[in-house]
């Protein structure tokens, strides 16, 4: 089931156009969690994230939501993302405005879901930038990132995973997932008898998500000094 959930500050979700907050939906107001609740409480897997960065968002409101998810929404099952300036949005205008955005052509060829632009009213730079170390880190720390019991390449190329749900301990076998690298890869499994959803991961990556703000500080970087020099011989 797709969720669209409302961030703990209604205000800030009413400026995304097309948004439906998800109490109006399931309308107890005083019950935040029933939507995912009910969720939980009858199986359904979710599908579903918050989005920080939003025009409207403060401090304050980016850490109710934090403070939500943290409580909520079980070790990951939604997952944290910041706004993105996709081409022809009001956002991407706005980048375009505020100067964030200046060579258009060389953006759209690079579009990546990792941009951490500041593109709120009120935010300083800073308190984006702390604001990413914490999502990121909250990330490393409460989503079930697990190594697979076993995996067994099959005839067909694909690979045939077999892991321990942390949730409900069940061992569960699943066939035709598909693996890049054996060495480096990371996907998710919903398992088969709680319906929850945890993070198969490789040891590299398993490292790689425990230590996830310095990395992914690490990635960008490396992405905007292959940005630059693809730039320079354009
Ligand atoms: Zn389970």
């Amino acid at each position: 089931m797709g969720l669209a959930d409302e961030p703990a500050d209604r205000k800030t979700w009413k400026t995304v156009p097309g948004a439906i907050v998800a109490t109006e939906l399931v309308p107890l107001p005083t019950n935040k969690s029933k939507a995912v609740k009910l969720a939980f409480d009858n199986k359904l897997s979710l599908q579903s994230f918050f989005i920080f960065g939003d025009s409207a968002e403060t401090a304050q409101t980016a850490q109710e939501t934090l403070d939500y998810w943290k409580e909520y929404c079980k070790n990951g099952q939604v997952g944290l993302l910041f706004i993105q300036p996709y081409p022809g949005s009001e956002i991407y205008k706005r980048a375009i405005k505020k100067g964030i955005i200046k060579d258009r052509m060389h953006f759209i060829k690079g579009l990546t879901i990792w941009n951490w632009f500041n593109l709120t009213n009120t935010m300083t730079n800073q308190e984006v930038s702390e604001l990413k170390t914490k999502v990121l880190d909250m990330v490393s720390k409460y989503t079930k990132f697990i190594r697979p019991r076993r995996l067994k390449k099959m005839k067909n190329g694909n690979y045939e995973v077999e892991i321990k749900c942390p949730f409900c301990k069940e061992i569960i076998n699943y066939k035709n997932c598909q693996i890049q690298n054996r060495f480096s890869y990371g996907f998710s499994l919903i398992c088969r008898k709680c319906s929850l959803r945890s993070f198969i991961v490789s040891p590299l990556q398993k490292f790689a998500y425990a230590n996830y703000s310095w990395v992914r500080t690490f990635r960008d970087l490396e992405l905007k000094i292959l940005g630059f020099l693809k730039k320079k011989r354009l």
